[in-house]
């Protein structure tokens, strides 16, 4: 249908056809969706385990098993784990554990650690209790190293390290109904037991390889971006990949992780080779140095203003201010319900659902054909150009800020082999196969994501025992049932922090936060009440996962035309199996006030405690 006139003079000049953009964008999604969907990508195990070796320890590590027992075992020591255990800190709880598969503490800033690495939302909300630890970061968007060296503070600040066990898988876990308390057995041949668990495992944290033919065969020096080989490549997280000089490089990818890594891998391989087979929607980054005399005269309880100021705009809310003011705040001001709100204003009336759904899609389309002009300002080639253009919805694949990637293709060593969507077709012994035609490569880099959408024990790597021996792969067989995310009937004591039936923030660790301080609330709720154990009802459990299906988003249209992508459960009928279609519908501020309101309420609706 042609844009209404009074809606499109909403929006600004239409200087383009939008249904001849639609029909393009639904062309680009049809020539990417294949039957297999998420089924296309291996697992990380058996003869690809070594892909998730851990790089960055010696060899060799040893220790002696534990059989002790803790108040509370924390699983993971990323974000997730380290706010767990600094509220539980503040709120005097001294007996921790916490376990990590990794050297250290990190999670995902542990693991990819890739030339490049940083968090493209504003550090001074991302990196969390920046005030409790008087900490000051050194840019608006933080590089890697920093992120890790934050992660390390918190855990010194916060006693993390005291019985922590490092470079320990967890193998099991099992309720021990007689004794009323979780049974932890590990990789390294501990065995002990806790009051409380809480799971901290990471939203992206199992690595995933394409399911290319030839990958068993291949012969060229391989390695996934979150286990970075800088051993084969030289250099370290701010590039200087010395080794690369005389290597011919391919890396298979353009997502959010390759964006960053590939101008370091222009800047210093012979010859680049970047497989690609859908384009990332990349926008102006705009990076700088904190201005120190700024933040000290920042007044206390900054930090959470300043979050609550984002994350209303990153979810479509209005604020008088914008304080963090950048890309992603731009393109939610613009594409969501603030824009709606703004509308209604110029109109003096409130826009019909119709109405709505197409203001938004013609200010998406104003957006990413700036996106598009973006691209073409900075790349000299004119056919490269054209193939690096995105073409799609600016929210169906996760919108990257660059300021340097687009120029690294301006480089006469960097070769863009765009596979029209079609992806890389084989690898022989030595060479990646595109478009019908052979590139020899020394080294080829998987920046080809983590895995989504698979089941959450397979991602954790072991399985729960709860209570009557029911395992939490049969409890969640068809699908997520919690209570607020963060319990599951017939676990008792255990926690789930992530993205299980929550709602995500754009600035993750601030949801991380909010799931830390209602479990502590919990825990406490139920000490005051004399009680030891927790976990929601039967009739708890079921209202709250109908209220997350009756609320979902997926299988809107909206995904359903996006190009496939984890967003989408790689275009899987649009819906099943996408990042959100487990999450609370309505948001993450809605979400948080629903804890809110359950936390002041004080009944503990839907909790038995014994
Ligand atoms: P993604 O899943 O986003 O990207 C995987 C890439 O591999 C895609 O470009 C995909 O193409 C491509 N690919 C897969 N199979 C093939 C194939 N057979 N042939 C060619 N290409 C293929 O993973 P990332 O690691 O890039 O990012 C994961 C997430 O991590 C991000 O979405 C973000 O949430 C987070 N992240 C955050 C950062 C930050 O700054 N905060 C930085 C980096 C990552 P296609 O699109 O066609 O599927």
């Amino acid at each position: 249908m042609p844009a209404s006139p009074e809606i499109a003079a909403l929006v600004g000049d239409i200087d383009f056809d939008p249904e001849a953009l639609h029909a393009r964008y639904l062309a680009e999604r049809d020539k990417r969706l294949r039957a297999d969907a998420a089924e296309q990508y291996i697992e990380v195990k058996a003869e690809f385990s070594h892909y998730v070796d851990d790089p960055y320890v010696e060899p060799g590590f040893t220790r002696e098993p534990v059989f002790d027992h803790v108040e509370f075992a924390i699983i993971g020591g990323g974000f997730g784990g380290l706010l767990m255990g600094a509220r539980l800190r503040e709120a005097g709880f001294k007996d921790l554990r916490v376990v990590e598969s990794g050297g250290d503490f990190g999670g995902t800033w542990y693991w990819n650690r890739y030339p490049g690495a940083m968090c493209d939302v504003e550090s001074y909300c991302y990196l969390p209790l920046l005030e409790e630890l008087g900490y000051m970061p050194r840019h608006k968007y933080a590089f890697a190293p920093e992120i890790l060296e934050h992660s390390r503070n918190i855990a010194r600040h916060y006693r993390l390290y005291d019985k922590a066990l490092m470079q320990t898988g967890v193998t099991e876990m099992r309720w021990d109904e007689a004794a009323r308390h979780w049974i932890i057995s590990t990789d390294r041949g501990d065995r002990f037991t806790a009051d409380f668990v809480a799971m901290a495992n990471g939203p992206l944290s199992r690595p995933k390889l394409p399911g290319i033919p030839g990958i068993n065969k291949f012969k060229a020096h391989t390695f996934h971006t979150s286990r970075w080989d800088y051993a084969y490549t030289g250099g370290d997280s701010y590039g200087n990949l010395e080794n690369l000089k005389d290597k011919r490089v391919g890396i298979i990818g353009t997502g959010a992780t390759a964006i960053q890594c590939i101008p370091h891998l222009g800047a210093a391989a012979k010859q680049l080779y970047v497989f690609q087979r859908t384009p990332s929607s990349i926008d102006v980054r705009n990076n700088g140095e904190t201005d120190a005399a700024w933040y000290a005269s920042l007044e206390p309880g900054w930090q959470a203003r300043r979050q609550a100021n984002f994350n209303i705009l990153v979810a479509g809310g209005e604020q008088e201010e914008d304080l963090v003011h950048d890309g992603w705040t731009d393109i939610y001001r613009k594409l969501t319900g603030a824009a709606v709100k703004e509308a209604s204003r110029k109109l003096g009336r409130r826009l019909t659902g119709a109405e709505r759904a197409e203001m938004l899609e013609l200010a998406d389309y104003v957006k990413m054909n700036q996106v598009r002009a973006r691209v073409d300002q900075i790349v000299k080639n004119p056919a490269t150009a054209a193939a690096l253009k995105p073409w799609y919805r600016q929210f169906c694949k996760r919108p990257c800020f660059h300021d340097e990637y687009l120029a690294t293709y301006n480089r006469p060593n960097v070769t863009l082999v765009d596979t029209d969507g079609h992806g890389v077709e084989r690898l022989t012994d030595t060479a990646v196969v595109a478009g019908g035609r052979a590139y020899e490569v020394d080294c080829l880099i998987f920046a080809t994501g983590f895995e989504v959408g698979t089941s959450y024990t397979r991602r954790a790597g072991y399985d729960i025992v709860g209570r009557g021996g029911v395992t939490l792969s049969e409890h969640w067989a068809d699908g997520l049932r919690t209570l607020h995310g963060l319990t599951t009937h017939g676990f008792p004591n255990c926690f789930f922090l992530g993205f299980t039936q929550t709602a995500i923030t754009i600035s993750v660790p601030q949801a991380l936060d909010e799931q830390a301080r209602h479990v502590v609330h919990m825990v406490r709720a139920t000490a005051e009440r004399g009680c030891t154990v927790l976990e929601p009802t039967v009739e708890g459990e079921g209202a709250y996962v109908d209220e997350i299906h009756r609320l979902a988003r997926l299988g809107s249209r909206f995904y359903a035309e996006c190009t496939p992508g984890y967003y989408n459960g790689e275009g899987a009928s649009g819906s099943r199996g996408g990042f959100f279609s487990d999450m609370y519908g309505e948001g993450p501020l809605k979400f948080f006030q629903k804890l809110e309101a359950w936390r002041a309420d004080g009944a503990l609706d839907g909790l038995a405690l014994t």
